[in-house]
């Protein structure tokens, strides 16, 4: 049997629904053999999820997904196997958790405006001890009955021309890939398909990531369709970048796709692990 790789998932220490210990397990139940946690901007679950990991027999892989600003848009930057005390990436994420607070209470004072008072106290009762952003908010305002579930709340309060919707400065591209590429990790661009790029600006990234220092993007992940799994692998030969997989699991309603239900590379892809000790495990072995 092969073994399953999932390079993307979050836990409750940025906005995902089940704590890193439960993830694991969560994964385990479902046939993944590989798991990478990477939350939003923070890295403090990795230990949890390892000891968890270690119990199972599964391979935990320590990742992060930054969020970033490149030419005024929000990209996001999976770093794989990173050394999450490494002192530039650790202070670069420290940076953009105190900035999700800025933009939460920019946030709030926007939904104060259109009547929906309590927004801030109530997006930090569901944010725990991990980062606050737009899920925990959409959480609260479904919570209150605005909205009858996630994708409706953001679609009508938290993107860009909702009153939830605060313009933030994210992390630029260049110290994104540099803080994981230092701390000796691999710099994967995520999802691209949700960026409504336009093919010139997708040459256009794709050409700076690699001369920054990214190797690989995510061709199989939850939210793309069966035609871009073929438009981004094509995207990955052109480039010269290795592929990546990974659901982006977020919890049991809020998120794409299952654990272990995503379908393998197309065949002309390098994946991200096929230099790793990983790429030499089978099913059977662990
Ligand atoms: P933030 O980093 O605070 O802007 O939050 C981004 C997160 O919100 C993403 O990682 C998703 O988990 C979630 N998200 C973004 N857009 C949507 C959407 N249209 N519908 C549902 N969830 C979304
Ligand atoms: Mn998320
Ligand atoms: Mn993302
Ligand atoms: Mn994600």
């Amino acid at each position: 049997m092969p073994l399953v790789f999932d390079l993307h998932s979050h836990s409750n220490i940025s906005d995902g629904l089940l704590s890193p210990t439960e993830l694991v397990a969560h994964a385990v139940t479902h046939g993944v053999g590989v798991l990478a946690l990477t939350d939003h901007d923070d890295t403090s679950g990795l230990q949890m999820a390892a000891n968890e990991a270690k119990r199972h027999g599964l391979h935990l892989i320590n990742g992060v997904e930054i969020s970033v600003t490149w030419k005024k848009r929000t990209l996001h930057i999976v770093g794989l196997k990173i050394d999450p005390e490494y002192p530039a990436l650790k202070s670069g994420l420290a940076a953009i958790r105190a900035g999700r607070e800025v933009r939460a209470a920019g946030m709030a004072a926007g939904l104060d405006k259109v009547g929906i008072e309590g927004s801030l106290a109530g997006a930090y009762e569901y944010a725990q001890e991990g980062i606050i952003g737009r899920m925990h908010f959409a959480r609260f305002l479904v919570s209150r009955g605005v909205s009858k579930d996630n994708k409706a709340v953001f679609k009508k309060y938290l993107v860009k021309g909702k009153p939830g919707y605060f313009e933030h400065q994210w992390a630029s591209l260049d110290d994104a890939v540099s803080w994981i590429v230092g701390s000796g990790g691999v710099a994967v661009l995520a999802h691209p398909g949700r960026y409504d790029l336009g093919r010139t600006n997708m040459l256009l990234l794709l050409e700076e990531f690699r001369a920054l220092g990214g190797r690989a993007i995510e061709v199989v992940t939850g939210s793309h369709t069966g035609a871009q799994y073929i438009e981004f692998a094509k995207y990955a030969q052109m480039f010269s970048l290795k592929s990546s997989v990974g659901t982006d699991y977020h919890g049991k309603g809020i998120s794409f796709m299952e654990m272990g239900r995503l379908p393998a590379l197309p065949t002309n892809c390098v994946p991200v692990w096929d230099d790793w000790p990983e790429a030499r495990l089978t099913a059977e072995s662990i």
